[in-house]
Formats: C-alpha cells, sequence, structure tokens
C-alpha cells in the first residue's frame, strides 16, 4: 500500500514521491505527521537550536496595478489611500530597527507604475551609502517582473541592477500556488506565471543571491496542487541550491474580494496549518530551514510549529501591515519569540538571512525597547507624497498629471 510505503520511506529519512507524499498528506494521523516531520528537522538540525530574525517589514508602497483577489492590502492608481515612503521615512524605519537589534528590512510593495527602476536604484543606494551593513531581503519575482516590464529589461539585467545599487537577497513573495489553474483563479497568473516565478528565482540563484519561498494556500486550490508547488520547489533546489527556506500561510480572507465576492470566507485551521508544515518539511528534503508562521497563526501555534517540522520562528517583523490588513494582528517581540522557543524546548539564537548564528538574544546583552504591538506603514490619515518621487517619471496618467509631467502619447 502506498500509505505504508510512505511511512516507512519518511521514517528512513527517504526521498518521497507524489503519491506517496499525497498518501501522507490526506491519511497520515496528525500526531504521525507531526513526529515524522520532527525526526526530519532533528536530523538537519541536532543541535536543538531555534533561530530568528530581528527585521522590519517595510512595504514602500500599497499602489498595485495587479490586483491579486486574495489582497486587502493594496490600492488602485490614483487611490486617496495609495501612498509611497519616502526615502527618510525608511531611513527611519532603519533607525528604529538597528535601536531594537535588527540587521534588515524585509522590503516589498505593490507593483506601482510610477516606480521606474531607478527609484528602486536611488533608494537601495541610498541605504547602503547610510548603512553599509545593512541588508535589503526586497523585491519578490512578481515585483521584480514587474520593474522588467516597466524598463524593457530583461529580469536578469534588472536583478544585476539592483545587485549593483545593493540588494542583498530576494525573499520569496509572490508564489501562492505554483500552479497556473490556481494562479488564474486568483487573478495572479498575470503578475507572473509559475514558471515565470521559477525563472526569476532561477535567475537570481545563478547572480549568486540566496532566497526565501514560500506558499499561501487555502483558497481554491486541491491537495495536490499544495504538493505540486512544494515539487516544483523542491526540482529548483536541485538544480540550483538557491533556496534558504521555506515559510507557509494560509490565506487570510477578511477584506478580500476573494472572502466578499467569491465566497472563500473560511480560514484554514490550526490543524491544516500543522499538518502542511509537517509535509513540507517531508517533501521538501532538500531544504534546510522552514519558517514558523505566527504573524499568521498566532504565537501559540507558531509555537507548536516547532514540533512540526519547523526549526526557525521567523522575523520579529517590528512592522506588518500585509496580513494586518487582512485581519490578522498578531505581535511577538525578541523577548516573547525567545519565551515560546525556550518553553518548547530549544535554544534560540539569532541569525542573519542566510541563517548563519550571529548571538544569543540582544535583550539579555542590553536593554531593549519592548514592543506590544507592530507598527504599521504610515500613521493612519498621513497623505505626504514624498518630494524626491517629483524626480522620477510616472508612467500612470494620474501620476505623470501629479508630477506635472506630460500625459502619456496614447
Ligand atoms: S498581493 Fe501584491 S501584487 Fe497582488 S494585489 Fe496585493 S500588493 Fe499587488
Amino acid at each position: 500500500m502506498t500509505l505504508d510505503r510512505a511511512l516507512a520511506k519518511a521514517e528512513a529519512g527517504e526521498r518521497l514521491d507524489r503519491a506517496e507524499a499525497l498518501a501522507l498528506y490526506t491519511q497520515a494521523p496528525t500526531h504521525v505527521l507531526g513526529r515524522l516531520a520532527d525526526a526530519a528537522r532533528a536530523r538537519r538540525h541536532p543541535e536543538g537550536i531555534v533561530t530568528y530574525i530581528i527585521d522590519r517589514n517595510v512595504n514602500y508602497t500599497n499602489v498595485c496595478v495587479a490586483r491579486c483577489s486574495f489582497c486587502a492590502f493594496y490600492r488602485p492608481v490614483g487611490s486617496a489611500e495609495g501612498y509611497v515612503l519616502a526615502f527618510e521615512e525608511i531611513f527611519r524605519k532603519i533607525d528604529e530597527t538597528i535601536e531594537l537589534g535588527g540587521n534588515q528590512l524585509l522590503l516589498q510593495g505593490g507593483h506601482n507604475p510610477d516606480l521606474p527602476l531607478a527609484w528602486y536604484e536611488d533608494l537601495f543606494r541610498a541605504v547602503k551609502a547610510r548603512y553599509p551593513d545593512f541588508k535589503l531581503h526586497a523585491l519578490s519575482p512578481p515585483e521584480i517582473l514587474h520593474i522588467s516590464r516597466l524598463s524593457g529589461l530583461p529580469p536578469r539585467a534588472v536583478i544585476d541592477r539592483l545587485v549593483a545599487a545593493g540588494l542583498d537577497s530576494i525573499p520569496g513573495g509572490g508564489a501562492e500556488i505554483l500552479v497556473d489553474r490556481v494562479r488564474r483563479l486568483l487573478h495572479c497568473y498575470g503578475k507572473a506565471t509559475a514558471d515565470e516565478w521559477l525563472g526569476v528565482m532561477r535567475e537570481a540563484h545563478r547572480a549568486g543571491l540566496r532566497t526565501t519561498a514560500t506558499m499561501m494556500y487555502g483558497t481554491v486550490e486541491t491537495l495536490e496542487e499544495r504538493l505540486e508547488h512544494m515539487f516544483r520547489l523542491r526540482e529548483l533546489q536541485d538544480e540550483t541550491g538557491g533556496f534558504t527556506a521555506f515559510i507557509t500561510w494560509s490565506f487570510q480572507p477578511d477584506h478580500t474580494e476573494l472572502a466578499s465576492r467569491l465566497g472563500v470566507a473560511a480560514e484554514a485551521t490550526g490543524i491544516e496549518y500543522l499538518r502542511t508544515l509537517a509535509i513540507a518539511r517531508l517533501v521538501l528534503d532538500n531544504f534546510a530551514n522552514l519558517q514558523a508562521s505566527w504573524v499568521t497563526q498566532g504565537g501559540k501555534v507558531g509555537q507548536l510549529s516547532l514540533a512540526f517540522g519547523a526549526n526557525d520562528m521567523g522575523s520579529v517583523m517590528i512592522e506588518e501591515n500585509v496580513v494586518r490588513a487582512a485581519g490578522a494582528a498578531y505581535c511577538m517581540d525578541e523577548v516573547e519569540i525567545v519565551r515560546n522557543i525556550e518553553d518548547a524546548g530549544f535554544i534560540p539564537k539569532r541569525r542573519t538571512m542566510h541563517y548563519e548564528v550571529i548571538g544569543d538574544p540582544v535583550f539579555r546583552e542590553r536593554a531593549v525597547p519592548r514592543m506590544l504591538e507592530l507598527a504599521t506603514a504610515r500613521a493612519a490619515g498621513d497623505t505626504t507624497v514624498p518630494a524626491e518621487l517629483a524626480r522620477y517619471e510616472a508612467r500612470s496618467r494620474v501620476g505623470r498629471a501629479a508630477r506635472g509631467q506630460s500625459p502619456p502619447r496614447s
């Protein structure tokens, strides 16, 4: 029987095929899946360390032309609620991150047609000039594709230009489910097909960058399609070895088109999350690190993740805008993350984006302000338009008018 064979292979740490993974995912009891994933985690990380990073999720703009149906964060071009952060605002966020012991920004945003490649290059150069050791984990594959389409340059040329300006690594956002049937239904096929997402990651790895990989599940996909997503990542990892980690989370439905118009309103449960994480640890046998997504699942399920294959608690985060827009607002500062790791029986260590351990908790070395809620991109109602935007050519009619640029030729 497939399930028996799958159980034996998982127990022995052997590679699973699609049928075996499906048998485990659909038929194995949850505690068995957890035990197998925990054993796979322990084979990779026998020292009992659970890592985390102190960084900040900064969304440089919420203006987006992609309009994915699962997204509650974006605002259309011309919306009064649309924003672009000023370079100075981003510097202030970096200062606050450094004060908390952080070493990196996770910088992502909407597909804003009025931010050309030069804006990103200037921002990255300005950050590196002020903070030479600070890392930029920035621009998911669909953002790279968006800039590529705006600039007319191939994705690899965009990556090379951004690396020259200071890009250090690429986050795995925008993957959702890497199956085009699902991507069409989620209105995200246009921003990146499955092949395009994987293609950008392949180019990034060839350019010497390390990246993460993600999966958002719980919308319109089947269990087979979730597994297909994992197998496609496993294949690319066999080819390039460029992924540092895998992070999965469930669709957050509040305020999304998918929930209000299309009726996908129920969030996946905690057990479904833990089973999905566990099967990912078993399928992704060439990924060293799996993160716990406490920001979508809450601290308690996040902590349980450490018994279902995760070896990393992700990020202290400091700021979050995307998940909060869809109704989840969990917060854990470094003290809370460390408490959860130690209570689960592991040793907490700070890490870099490359998963190199850099030390013990900062708050045990010096006084650090407690953080009881995550910051937002901007205070509500702040509609400031950064002065430096006038230097960049806008693409949209609204953007060109706002910057005093002549309308585009039709
Ligand atoms: S998920 Fe990203 S690309 Fe899609 S609408 Fe939201 S901001 Fe835009």
